[in-house]
């Protein structure tokens, strides 16, 4: 049996494609467009990379895009004070502060700052608690997460009664995920068990799982043999496991492998998302959703 692939560049579109949507119906009734401001401090390739991408979604879908770049010295003081303006800034519904920051920055304190309302990544403890809470309490949910959650949806898997299992129990994807996932209501409904490096026995418990979500970023960890036949397999692990030379640019990148041995697991799974190109392209789409959400429950419209 080959899987059906659950592929995130697809999803991707179809959901930037409805987020655009509405943000023209919105713009045309209300006069309003979701603002989104990214802070970014110092130049760590990787957050430039990523924000670079953030920039090109937004402006994509019309968003009002602020792109807030400070040196890497910028005092705790300052950086807290930004964030202060920004919440205080009508325009702006989502406030971004991109990660890492330098040494010198107390993240949590950075990240406790921004008002819980404009997290639109979910990571504001108000938020955390509204996500465990659930149904209408949660207003952003993290966007990995978020982000897996529409993947198993979007694919038309049964996730009520489903076993489900989780491996890796992180801030940002086991726990959120697991908790998402336990909720009573439509995408969830399902028995929950998140697995970890204290697991005794880790194959048994992927054994039993109907969606089995891997986020424990080691390579090939999952075997083949581990996957139920037919189960739905989400690897969010993303791996640097070498380099080669893309055929496209002739530039040197990266070769990503999943925690999943995609091609083994692939001919026992019923669905199985790739990587690259699985729940990688959906975290930013998640934003943009979030944004959208942001400045409808300013509006009274969600
Ligand atoms: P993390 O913070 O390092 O957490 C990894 C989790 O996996 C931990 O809970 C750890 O258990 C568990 N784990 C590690 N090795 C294990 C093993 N041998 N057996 C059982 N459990 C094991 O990682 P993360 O931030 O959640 O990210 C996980 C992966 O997802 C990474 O590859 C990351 O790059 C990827 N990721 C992708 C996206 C995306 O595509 N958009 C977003 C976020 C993360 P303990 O708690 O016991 O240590």
């Amino acid at each position: 049996m080959t899987a059906k692939l659950i592929k995130g560049t697809e999803i991707r579109e179809e959901i930037l494609n409805e987020i655009e949507a509405e943000v023209k119906q919105i713009k045309e009734k209300h006069g309003a467009v979701p603002g989104l401001v990214t802070i970014l401090v110092g130049e760590n390739p990787a957050s430039i990379s990523y924000v670079t991408l953030k920039i090109k979604t937004a402006h994509r879908l019309g968003f009002n895009e602020v792109q807030d770049s400070q040196p890497a010295d910028l005092p705790e003081a300052d950086l807290l004070a930004l964030i202060d303006k920004y919440n205080k800034d009508d325009s702006i519904h989502g406030i971004l502060v991109q990660l890492p920051l330098p040494k010198h920055v107390d993240e949590k304190k950075v990240l406790n700052a921004i008002d819980p309302d404009k997290d639109v990544d979910g990571f504001h403890p108000v938020n955390v608690g509204r996500l465990m809470i659930g149904g209408d309490e949660v207003k952003f949910p993290p966007c990995t997460p978020a982000g897996i959650q529409e993947m198993i949806v979007r694919a038309g898997v049964e996730t009520k009664g489903a076993e489900v299992v989780v491996v890796g129990r992180s801030n940002i994807v086991g726990k959120p995920i697991a908790n998402m996932m336990l909720q009573k209501g439509p995408g969830a409904n399902s028995t929950v068990t998140v697995v970890h490096t204290g697991t005794k026995d880790l194959e048994g418990h992927c054994k039993r799982a109907d969606i089995l979500i891997v986020a424990a970023g080691v390579p090939g960890l999952v075997k083949p043999e581990w996957i139920k036949p037919g189960a739905c397999v989400i690897d969010v692990g993303v791996n640097r496991v070498g380099e080669k030379i893309s055929e496209k640019t002739g530039k040197k990148i990266a070769i990503l492998k999943g925690d999943v041995d995609f091609d083994e697991a692939k001919e026992i799974a019923g669905s199985i998302t790739p990587v690259p190109g699985g729940v990688g392209p959906m975290t930013i789409t998640m934003l943009m959703k979030n944004t959208l959400k942001s400045l409808k429950f300013k509006l009274g419209i969600a």
